[in-house]
């Protein structure tokens, strides 16, 4: 397993793709470096006493010891693990953990493999597998990079006036093929050692050259991560906090013509299997949200319960209802992940899928809930968190003990931990990585109607109706049925 040191240095060798700031910047910019600060945790966690037992794992394929980022789940209580994983590590950076989405989509691919090579005697599973022991022996982190242009929504990946709203195979060759396109929102792709590319949506029959999957290098020939980051405000010697070690750098992707070799790809023209698979990455991701999103509720129900706390308002009824209603949002969708998990099921492949009912209805009510989390925190704490002096004014020799008196709430509390206390709300509720997060609750996953569609899809709601027709005496058969 790799060390933190070990990643920045293979990173620090990658070729200059990234498009920040107006520069074209390598990956041992300060900023690459800020925002990594989640997936160092990864690695550093390891060896901890607390975590590490959630963090290491044994492959299944070469028996080694790995981490559990990359690790394909073999039963229900590795989606357990995961799920407790993913939440206690978002407690501890603050927000996204960010390397779940090369694990959700290589257990996606290792289901969509299998099940093509079952239909069409392809060799894919055999392939990805041994990309798998690569990717699991140098302890990767991989982007998942689904997310296509779409130019105009209501219009197919065949129908779009320009082909390359969607990322298609523009030339097949002997040795590979070369793909064209573009994924929009990578996050983290510029601290990634390799991009894992799969279609976004379901695909009709004439849309062969959408369906295709693969693995590459994040700095391969073509590829330009044009990057935008996020942090919260740079804070002054002595007033630093936990929280500001928290950032991220999303990439707009774009593949130029790229070449992909025949041993990185994992579909190339199955449709059903390329429409399978952008389901199964939605299906794993979503499971994820159900550890990753009550780890967002827990930042958010501690900060709210502390600014109660000092504010002397945490006894009141309103302030018990708003954090009751805290406590059930990420405590029903962590619920929802625990169901998903203990109802998963066995792929061909061994890999052990959540079940798609309840791992769609947790991300659905993290998602339906993001704004009212985010509503509450900034209806306990207040107008303070806008209007909030920065770290500067802080220590200004000036005005620095006007700030202290007047941050002031409770006694028993020191003025410095009032402060700081407001400025983790402050960076939750106006800074950039807290708004960033913020659109992430929503569209991260999938918009909040694509879990609509896979509810109507997988639920059975014909035997709810059956269920009201024996009720009411009906016994004449369903028209429709
Ligand atoms: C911070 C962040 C990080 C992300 N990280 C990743 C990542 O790492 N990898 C990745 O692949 N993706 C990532 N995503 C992408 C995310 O999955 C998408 O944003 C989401 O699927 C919505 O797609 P879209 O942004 O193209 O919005 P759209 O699909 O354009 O959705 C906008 C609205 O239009 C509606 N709409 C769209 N199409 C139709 C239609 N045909 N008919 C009717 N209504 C329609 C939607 O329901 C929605 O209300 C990330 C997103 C965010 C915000």
């Amino acid at each position: 397993m790799r060390t933190s040191q070990e990643y920045l240095k293979k990173l620090s060798a990658m070729r200059k793709n990234i498009y920040l700031d107006g520069e074209v910047i390598g990956r041992d910019h300060p900023k690459v470096l800020h925002a990594s600060q989640a997936i160092q945790m990864t690695f550093d966690l390891a060896n901890d006493p607390e975590y590490g037992k959630w963090l290491k794992t044994i492959s299944h394929v070469t028996g080694k010891e790995i981490n559990r980022f990359c690790h394909i789940h073999q039963s229900v209580e590795d989606l357990l693990a995961k799920q407790e994983m993913t939440r206690a590590l978002c407690g501890r950076i603050g927000g996204c953990i960010q390397r779940c989405m090369g694990a959700d989509v290589m257990n996606g691919l290792s289901v969509a493999t299998k099940n093509a090579d079952i239909k069409y005697g392809t060799n894919y599973h055999q392939r990805w597998l041994k990309y798998l022991a690569y990717f699991q022996d140098h302890d990767l982190v991989g982007a998942a990079a689904q997310t296509d242009a779409k130019g105009d929504r209501s219009l197919r990946p065949a129908e779009q006036p320009d082909p390359d709203m969607y990322l298609h195979v523009v030339d097949r060759r002997a040795d590979g093929i070369v793909v064209r396109g573009a994924k929009l929102h990578n996050t983290m792709a510029p601290y990634a050692d390799e991009l894992i590319v799969i279609p976004t949506r379901a695909l009709a029959k004439d849309e062969k050259d959408y369906a295709v999957a693969f693995a590459i290098p994040a700095d391969t020939e073509g590829v330009y991560l044009i990057a935008r980051d996020a942090f919260s405000v740079k804070r002054e010697p002595g007033m630093e906090a936990p929280y500001n070690d928290f950032g991220d750098i999303e990439s707009f992707t774009v593949f130029d013509n790229v070449f992909v070799p025949n041993d990185r790809i994992f579909l190339n023209g199955e449709t059903e299997f390329g429409s399978e698979l952008a389901m199964l990455f939605a299906l794993f991701h979503r499971h994820s949200y159900c550890g990753c999103k009550p780890g967002v509720g827990d930042v958010m129900m501690g900060t709210t319960a502390l600014l109660a706390d000092y504010n002397g308002v945490e006894k009141s009824s309103h302030t018990r209802e708003k954090l009751a209603d805290l406590i059930s949002v990420a405590e029903l969708v962590y619920a929802s992940g625990i169901a998903a998990s203990v109802k998963s099921a066995k792929a061909p492949s061994g890999t052990q899928i959540p079940n798609i009912i309840y791992a769609n209805v947790g991300r659905r009510h993290a998602g339906h809930n993001i704004y009212h989390e985010y509503d509450i925190l900034c209806s306990i704490a207040g107008g303070l968190p806008a209007t909030l002096p920065l770290s500067k004014e802080y220590n200004s020799p000036v005005v620095g003990d006007f700030i202290r008196k007047y941050t002031k709430r409770r006694q028993g509390v020191s003025e410095e931990n009032h402060y700081r206390a407001y400025h983790l709300a402050s960076d939750i509720l106006t800074g950039e990585i807290g708004s960033a997060l913020l659109v992430a609750g929503v569209h991260g996953g999938g918009s909040p109607v694509m879990e609509d569609i896979a509810l109507h899809r997988f639920y059975n709601l014909k035997s709810k109706k059956d269920i009201a027709k024996y009720l009411a005496g009906i016994t004449e058969p369903e028209l429709n049925d």
